[in-house]
């Protein structure tokens, strides 16, 4: 299966900080992979890398073969993120932004309709699309996050901690909708501080301390281990 996501000594400095330090990472079509790590691993460094918010220190990123910065738009438009933090316009009815956010994929009229509808559909929010952002429950949020990342197709999905400070309900509910996804073919990149989520959702797991890759394995070869190391690195 040819790769998603393919880097070779990636590398990103922050002045002093160095936030990647050589990470060599490959990700088929279709897999389901998490990233591990404590705080400052590197996680979202990797991420603002792939969707062309940072512009990396040196090696070399690829999305389905294209160059995260040579080819940007094209990598850009099959990409969908949910960011950790809630960057949306928390005035506007929820279904606006989503159409604003097809538009800036080029989609627009009745097909941006559609797509927003079935975004919101399939997060379980639709009876919500007229609410503003800033009326919705954190859970909900949640949810508009990952609408918002559908809305445009995307062939690769990107979930920087979508579960973080949610209960275990929703996050059970989100698990549910995010495999449904994969299982229809959606590649899916997650990012965790919850070993017992990579276990439930994903088919490998590379764990990252201080911009580097400590190991890949899938869930179950890690938790075999049971190795002090792979705990460690996992504590928040
Ligand atoms: P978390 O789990 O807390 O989100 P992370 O694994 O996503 O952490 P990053 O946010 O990628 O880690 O940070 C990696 C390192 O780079 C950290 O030392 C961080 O302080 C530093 N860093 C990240 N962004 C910047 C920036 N814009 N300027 C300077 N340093 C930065």
């Amino acid at each position: 299966m040819p790769s998603a996501i393919s880097t070779t000594d990636l590398t990103k400095n922050y002045g002093d900080v160095q936030a990647l330090d050589g990470l060599s990472l490959d990700i088929e079509q279709g897999e389901f992979f998490g990233l591990l790590g404590p705080n400052g691993a590197g996680k979202t460094t990797f991420i603002n890398i792939l969707v062309g918010l940072v512009s990396k220190s040196g090696g070399e990123a690829l999305v389905f073969g294209n160059d995260v910065e040579a080819d940007y738009r094209e990598v850009r438009s099959r990409i969908g993120l949910a960011p950790q933090e809630f960057n949306v316009d928390r005035f506007f009815p929820v279904r606006e932004v989503l159409l604003h956010q097809a538009g800036y994929h080029g989609i627009n009229g009745e097909e941006a309709r559609r797509r927003a509808d079935e975004a919101l559909k399939t997060v379980g929010i639709y009876d919500k699309r007229d609410s503003r952002f800033d009326w919705l429950s954190g859970g909900m949020k949640r949810r508009f996050m990952l609408a918002r990342a559908l809305v445009s197709e995307p062939d690769l999905l990107i979930l920087d901690e979508p579960t973080a400070g949610v209960d275990v309900e929703l996050r059970h509910d989100l698990w549910e909708i995010i495999t449904d996804l994969n299982e229809d073919g959606l590649t899916v990149l997650l990012t965790t501080h919850y070993i017992e989520e990579a276990e439930q959702l994903c088919d490998e797991v590379a764990i990252m301390d201080e911009g580097q890759k400590v190991t890949v394995a899938s869930p179950a070869e890690l938790m075999a281990k049971g190795d002090d190391t792979v705990r460690l690195r996992l504590r928040d």
